[in-house]
């Protein structure tokens, strides 16, 4: 498929906000795709390059593609900065900066450009991210500047959006998975198609493999995709309740049974195992098994099976006193490179298993949670302080319940899981399946220091608040976070009306302000941070109100942070 006629998908795609509209244009697309593309089409139209479950990455940042962009346009790093600015999009301004190029390589020439097909975007994006040792970042730079010489001002601007991982073509897994139901499918009834498509991704977590097996072996080809080892699948996901009683009403079993498990603060891990070759992948799926040797050695000594993935949580303690440290501290032991064998001894983990995904070849995400559990307890012969079963109830007494979750809180937990007995696994958050219960943050009163301009639809708008607690020892405000969600469009644009006047200084897209606007922040956690100048971190913080009503004086202390901190 020449890859300009995928740019004209792209236009149609981003034109229309109707789903029903996006999967026509993606049900055509993949039908009009030869088959030697389809996989890599997918892909593009969901706005990836490679499989979510592969770690592959181009390792192109922002200010690489700029540089490849002035490679390409002899446009000065200056007018690339401000062509961003006015524009709000990297990829805009690469079409912009292209198409007024005067230099000879910006020189779209349509002769070359036909040559480009989709399979040759793929190919130097492969090359590019291939691309190691010294100088693979001029490497990088060169061939995606040659891409972008090949390509005409359009075109350019997808590549661009591309290669940053920024597409926002509004195309979710759903549209993706409807599109090629209706395609490939269309004899089938249309839910069981969409159910069979949906099915095939859960097991393989790559729509690109989807669309080639079931444009090349229909049906079959479909159901016989199975959850493979070493190819991480999404994890399933819990969405938050707020009280004991509403777990049981969505969750609880003929019965009125559900399993409550304690909700640990780590690293979610997914140990792929077979025989010796031993693999861990966080919920990113990213694979972090050369930094947890001792999580593959707990493994090798305590599971039973030949083959298997099993998931739980890593969490960090403290050796001398075997209290739990915070997430902060096993963070430094995912970055960790070097030196492993040292800060496995100083910051030692135990893995608390609650969940199995395949065993001995089998593929388990459609056995109900009972019998999973049974499945994951009958291979494990747990060690304590290196590999357990995460602490467990089965119970209908909501009292019962209520008493494991304080229990969990007072051993200085996070809270509680609940999950239906009686469901599958299912990569993704979805109803009915697993809920969280955790208690509720007191919210703080932050001022707002700085800001950073949005990108994209909402490049008018401050959308990235910063925002800080007030330090009496040095009467100066310490920021404890960045905040970009929580408000409606109407509230970003009057915050920005309010914030503007304030800009004291401009750096980029970065704006430092007078703190005036006080606003109500709720957040999960607080974290220790070295990020901010508070020494804290709200961890997924969100905007309540503005508190027109409270002073500067009124802000909350980073005293107050630092109790909340240590009581929560
Ligand atoms: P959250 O990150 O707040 O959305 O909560 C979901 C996360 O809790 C999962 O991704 C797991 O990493 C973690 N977790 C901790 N304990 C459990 C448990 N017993 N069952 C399932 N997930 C758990």
């Amino acid at each position: 498929m020449e890859y300009a006629a995928l740019v004209d998908v792209y236009d149609e795609l981003v034109e229309t906000q109707s789903n029903l509209e996006k999967t026509a244009i993606l049900a055509e697309t993949f039908d009009n795709a030869d088959k030697d593309s389809l996989g890599v089409v997918a892909r593009f139209c969901q706005g990836r390059i490679f499989p979510s479950w592969d770690t592959r990455d181009l390792g192109m940042s922002s200010s690489l593609v700029k540089r490849a962009i002035k490679k390409d346009t002899g446009a000065s790093e200056q007018t690339i900065d401000d062509t961003w600015r006015e524009t709000g999009d990297l990829g805009d301004a690469a079409e912009t900066l292209a198409s007024s190029s005067s230099q000879g390589l910006g020189q779209f020439d349509p002769e070359y450009s036909h040559s480009l097909t989709v399979q040759d975007v793929m190919d130097q994006f492969e090359a590019i991210e291939q691309a190691e040792g010294d100088g693979s970042i001029d490497q990088k730079v060169t061939k995606l500047a040659n891409l972008l010489a090949k390509s005409s001002p359009r075109e350019a601007k997808y590549l661009v959006r591309l290669a940053i991982g920024a597409m926002r073509l509004g195309v979710g897994e759903g549209t993706v998975r409807d599109a090629l139901a209706q395609t490939f499918l269309p004899e089938m009834d249309e839910d069981e198609a969409v159910a069979l498509v949906e099915h095939a991704y859960d097991v393989t977590n790559d729509f690109g493999l989807v669309a080639e097996t079931v444009a090349t072996e229909g049906i079959e080809g479909l159901q016989d995709l199975e959850i493979e080892l070493f190819r991480p699948i999404k994890v399933m996901l819990a969405q938050k309740i707020e009280s004991m009683d509403e777990g049981f009403e969505e969750l609880a079993d003929d019965d009125g049974e559900v399993a409550i498990e304690t909700k640990y603060d780590g690293m979610r891990t997914q140990i792929h195992k077979d025989g010796d070759d031993i693999r861990i992948f966080t919920r990113r799926l990213e694979e972090v098994t050369e930094q947890f040797p001792d999580i593959v050695a707990a493994v090798e000594e305590s599971i039973d099976a030949e083959t298997c993935i099993i998931e739980g949580e890593a969490v960090a303690y403290d050796p001398d006193d075997r209290s739990m440290v915070p997430f902060q501290e096993l963070s430094k032991r995912i970055k960790r490179k070097y030196d492993i064998e040292e800060v496995k001894e100083q910051i030692p983990v135990v893995t608390y298993l609650f969940d199995i995904i395949m065993l001995d070849g089998t593929t388990m995400i459609d056995e109900p949670l009972r019998d999973r559990l049974a499945a994951l307890e009958s291979i494990l012969e747990p060690r304590e302080w290196q590999l357990e079963r995460a602490a467990f109830l089965q119970t209908d007494d909501t009292e019962e319940a209520d008493h494991f979750y304080q229990q969990a809180l007072a051993n200085d937990h996070e809270g509680v899981m609940l999950k239906n007995l009686d469901a599958g696994y299912k990569p993704g958050s979805r109803v009915g399946y697993m809920v969280k219960l955790k208690p509720i943050m007191e919210t703080l009163d932050l001022v707002v220091t700085r800001a950073k301009w949005s990108e994209g639809r909402k490049s008018d708008w401050l959308g990235r608040l910063f925002v800080a607690c007030r330090d009496p020892a040095t009467d100066s405000f310490k920021e404890v976070g960045r905040m970009s969600t929580g408000y409606t469009d109407e509230q970003l644009a009057e915050l920005t009306e309010r914030l503007e006047p304030l800009i004291t200084e401009e750096d980029g897209r970065e704006v430092t302000l007078k703190p005036e606007v006080i606003l109500e922040v709720a957040y999960e956690e607080i974290q220790e941070s070295p990020k901010y100048d508070s020494g804290f971190a709200l961890r997924f913080p969100r905007f309540i109100q503005v508190r027109d009503d409270l002073a500067l004086d009124d802000v909350d202390s980073l005293t107050k942070v630092q109790n909340l901190f240590e009581t929560q």
